[in-house]
């Protein structure tokens, strides 16, 4: 199942579930699905509420004071493949051993399917479609000593990307895959200790950034005591480079970076490779608005707002039919006028997936009457799928995998179209890696295994 996520746990605060909600709701852009908190209290009895669309739509204050407990774990969901019901919501939530086990998790599993045929053979019972649910069912099963050893134990079976947090009675646990694909930061609110996605969540709650969770690192968390465990077997680091070009908030430090300054970066190095006389350059917001504020700053081309976003509808990659989309792209954007009509425009997006938005944007620009429109992306042509949780469409319906840059510029329509190259990303991130580039590379670091044997299986 693809999906996308964003994930907290708060423990050892009186507030956790208004942390864990404000939190979520600082990640909302990770996922609009599905929301839910499950909290567990001094008595170790679990409350949950879960609900499908947006954070605040899901919670009320009623709600959130039914959701007693120093303890909270906190989950937001986007997903395409699996189906999308509140069955699939997470934290997903189960009795074990007399204690909740509750478990949030981002990334996606590459052996999740043959885990799932493996248990079911030994007669587990699914409750969900998540890949997620396979760890609960690992940890259930294990026949190793105590809950820290059953827990590693678990997560040493799984292949993929896996950030996570899980809690068992009053213990959180909170590890990251030994590739490190998904970010996990950790923090300190006083004495409650915070782990979650990204920076900004931290931010909203006024908690403190301690460090990242580092790849294979498992934490064990009590009472506002932190613990190393074993961590898992080690392997190459592959921190995710779309994080940085689209998918986390730019005011979060992702990678040990701020992803507003590396998108800058992007943008400057892409004026570097693509340089072309214009009037102005203008971003499409908000996803590329560093990007093409350091296009505009390295080319001395001035930045303009030239479109403006509606923020009240959901991402455009959002609605899964093609029929319509550009409809979609004119209720998302609009145009403004006296900064395109008779003007040569250079336009800045951060990604190209199925070339749908860019050419809704270029026959709108033209209506609007754009003299010359030069459309530069800050990444490299999207040619793969991810299969370690960001949601991509298959191969087939990705643009830069079966056209050249030519021919994409003529389906866009477009007088001018240039790629930051994939050496000049490589080069304008700091130096945190090695990382993950499979959506352009298709050298995926982590092993397919549900793929294996498949036609499917989309390597370069
Ligand atoms: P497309 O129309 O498919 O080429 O979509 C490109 C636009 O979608 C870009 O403006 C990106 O900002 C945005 N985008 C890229 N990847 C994703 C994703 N995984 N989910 C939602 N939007 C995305």
């Amino acid at each position: 199942m693809r999906e996308e996520c964003g994930i907290v746990a708060v423990s050892g605060s009186g507030a956790a579930a208004e942390l864990a909600f404000l939190a979520l709701y600082a990640l909302q852009h990770r996922g609009q699905e599905s929301a839910g908190i499950v909290t567990v209290d001094d008595h170790g009895a679990h409350h949950t509420h879960k609900g499908m669309g947006l954070v605040a739509d899901v919670f009320d204050e009623e709600t959130l004071g039914r959701l007693d407990g120093s303890l909270a774990i906190g989950h937001v969901r986007y997903s395409t493949a699996g189906r999308s019901s509140l069955r699939n919501a997470q934290p997903l939530l189960v009795d074990y051993r007399d204690h909740p086990l509750a478990l949030a998790h981002n990334g996606n599993l590459t052996n999740a399917a043959e885990l799932r045929d493996r248990l079911s053979g030994e007669g587990a019972i699914f409750q969900t479609d998540a890949d997620s649910e396979a760890i609960i069912h690992l940890i259930a099963r294990s026949r190793r000593g105590d809950e820290d050893q059953r827990v590693d134990d678990a997560l040493s079976q799984v292949v993929g990307a896996f950030s996570l947090v899980l809690c068992i009675g009053d213990t959180v646990y909170a590890a990251r895959d030994p590739r490190g694909f998904r970010p996990l930061v950790l923090g300190r609110l006083g004495e409650a200790v915070v782990v979650t996605s990204e920076t900004c969540a931290l931010d909203i709650i006024g908690a403190a950034y301690v460090r990242d969770v580092r790849p294979g690192e498992v934490l064990k968390i009590r009472d506002g005591h932190i613990e190393e465990l074993r961590p898992l077997p080690p392997e190459q680091p592959s921190s995710c480079l779309f994080e940085l070009v689209y998918f986390a908030r730019p005011d979060s430090k992702v990678w040990g970076q701020s992803v507003d300054g590396a998108r800058r970066a992007f943008g400057r190095q892409l004026a570097r490779e693509h340089p072309v006389e214009a009037d102005c350059v203008f971003a499409v917001p908000d996803s590329s608005n560093s990007a093409a504020l350091g296009y505009s700053r390295e080319s001395g081309v001035p930045f303009e707002f030239a479109l403006i976003r509606n923020h009240y509808v959901g991402r455009t990659f959002i609605d899964p039919s093609q029929a319509g989309r550009d409809f979609r792209v004119r209720v998302k954007y609009n145009p403004v006028r006296e900064l395109i009509e008779d003007r040569r425009l250079i336009v800045v997006d951060d990604s190209l997936v199925r070339g749908t938005t860019s050419r809704g944007l270029v026959t709108l620009l033209r209506e609007n009457g754009a003299k010359e429109v030069h459309f530069r992306v800050a990444s490299p042509p999207v040619r793969f799928p991810c299969y370690y949780g960001i949601d991509m469409p298959t191969r087939e319906e990705l643009i830069g995998s079966s056209h050249s840059v030519d021919e994409i510029r003529d389906h866009l329509g477009v007088d001018s179209l240039g790629y930051l190259s994939m050496e000049g990303m490589h080069a304008a991130v700091e130096d945190h890696g090695p990382f993950c580039d499979a959506c352009w590379s298709g050298k995926y670091p982590a092993p397919l295994v549900d793929l294996r044997g498949h036609s499917t299986l989309q390597g370069a």
